[in-house]
């Protein structure tokens, strides 16, 4: 694997030394072999011990520098100004085939220095999930952090039930989070903001390097990737649940899926998440949290700027631009589930009405959208601009088939399939993640997947699973 480590290169209070502790009986029961092959990872040329052994962390990759990154952040509005990877650890990064840079992390991995009072490991029931839901979003073209494995450890971990203890390798374009800089802010250590500033912006967008206004460009390319990415979940019906500022990555990546849901029947301010009480992370808050979030991190920007209160004003600004910005996101990831080639502000009423309709009528909401093609007729308005605009219905009907997915990692088949991993038969999560990698095709021999919950079946709440 070709390591290129930087991250451990950064000054001290940036990361602390941590290295994986042992697992009892490691076993790898999960590959991701697509993904592994793109990492460049030689996996014929170890033994089945070994693989055991790597993936779990108790050998090492040759190359990885491990370290356990240091991170604050607001959870639930509330600051705490120590987070870190309590449960997880850099592997190091690598060279992908395409030459893009990727951190490895792995989850579940034992105490670290930011473990606080937790266990630093991870029960099976959160890695599968991640694993699962993580390759779907993928694969519907939404930016996320990856999977590339699934250890077990042997023993077994206390949670709500007691679990068999796992761990993951987990892929990502970056794990900077927002909660990263405001560790170093909430220090007031402002060399630190500085060079976290000029790391994220030399890995993640090096044309602007030499840029007068850098900074600035560079936060407003964070706030475009995180707002377009919201929009994708919202043409989803995919629901977060736990999108604190240490759960804000600042590469535009979905990561955590704690307790993250796809909705079913469609319910404009749903939340599955056991600890959200007041619904501050619902389906139709995402946004305005998104917008909150990126506050805290021009703060933090700001904060290190030559002139901070001639700065304020510029970034404040930027907001307003923001929120139209994320307006025209929705409309065109909405519109283009609709079949509607080219956006107009006046579809918005189009769209209102569809989602009324399915919040009424208590509709499920992918499952409406997949079948638009056979009854978007009876939607007068829609069937008026369909067939007004340009393009032949059949063109509508590809566009829809292309933005509306056929299949979902719904919550009961996510739930099934952790329910069957935990008594050792893996045998729906490795036929879900098939099943996933192609969610527009119509792949009759899995309809079963495509129906909603049955009412004994359903998911009414999600949980950390921490
Ligand atoms: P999360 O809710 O998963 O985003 O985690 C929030 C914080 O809690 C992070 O600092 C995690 O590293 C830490 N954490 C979560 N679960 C554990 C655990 N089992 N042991 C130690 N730290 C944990
Ligand atoms: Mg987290």
């Amino acid at each position: 694997m070709n390591f290129d480590n930087t991250y451990v290169k950064l000054p001290d209070t940036f990361h602390q030394m941590a290295k994986p502790s042992s697992a009892k009986l490691p076993k790898l029961i999960k590959l991701n072999q697509e993904l592994a092959d793109q990492l460049q990872i030689d996996i014929k040329s170890y033994s089945q011990e070994q693989k055991n052994n790597l993936f779990s962390g108790v050998e090492l990759f040759e190359g990885s520098e491990p370290v356990a990154m240091a991170y604050a952040g607001h959870q639930f509005g509330s600051f705490n100004p120590k987070l870190g990877d309590g449960r997880a650890i850099l592997l190091g990064e690598v060279i992908s085939k395409n030459g893009t840079r990727y951190d490895l992390h792995l989850k579940g991995s034992g105490l670290t220095p930011f473990s606080r009072r937790g266990d630093g490991r991870s029960g099976l029931g959160p890695v599968v999930r991640e694993f699962l839901v993580s390759e779907a979003m993928h694969a519907m073209g939404v930016p996320t952090t990856r999977a590339l494995s699934i250890t077990t450890t042997g023993d077994r971990v206390p949670r709500q039930e007691t679990q068999p203890g796992a761990s993951m390798i987990r892929v990502a374009l970056g794990h900077i989070r927002v909660g990263t800089f405001e560790y170093f802010l909430c220090r007031r250590d402002f060399e630190s903001v500085r060079t976290l500033i000029d790391y994220s912006i030399n890995r993640f967008e090096p044309q602007l390097v030499s840029d007068e206004d850098r900074d600035f460009k560079f936060f407003k390319t964070v706030a475009y990737k995180k707002l377009s990415l919201v929009a994708k979940w919202n043409g989803l019906g995919f629901i977060h649940g736990v999108m604190n500022t240490d759960n804000t990555s600042i590469s535009g990546e979905t990561i955590d899926y704690g307790p993250c849901a796809f909705m079913d029947i469609y319910v404009h301010n749903k939340v599955y998440s056991s600890i959200d009480q007041y619904g501050r992370y619902a389906f139709s808050n995402q946004a305005n949290i998104a917008l909150w979030n990126l506050s805290c991190l021009a703060n933090c920007f700001i904060a290190v700027q030559d002139n901070p209160e001639q700065e304020v004003e510029k970034y404040r600004d930027s907001f307003k631009e923001f929120e139209s910005f994320y307006k025209e996101e929705l409309l065109k990831v909405m519109t283009s589930k609709l079949g509607i080639f080219n956006p107009q502000a006046s579809d918005e009423v189009i769209i209102n009405d569809f989602l009324k309709y399915l919040e009424d009528n208590q509709q499920d909401f992918t499952n409406s959208f997949r079948k638009l093609p056979e009854t978007y007729h009876q939607f007068a308005d829609l069937k008026k601009r369909l067939e007004d605009q340009e393009e032949s219905i059949e063109q509508a009907i590809e566009l829809m088939n292309s933005n509306n997915p056929y299949i979902i990692p719904r919550n009961h088949l996510i739930e099934k399939a952790i329910q069957m991993a935990c008594e050792e038969d893996y045998s729906l999560l490795n036929e879900l993640h098939e099943v996933f990698k192609k969610p527009f095709v119509e792949q009759v021999q899995y309809h079963a997947y495509t129906r909603p919950p049955k009412p004994e079946e359903i998911v009414h709440q999600t949980f950390c699973g921490t």
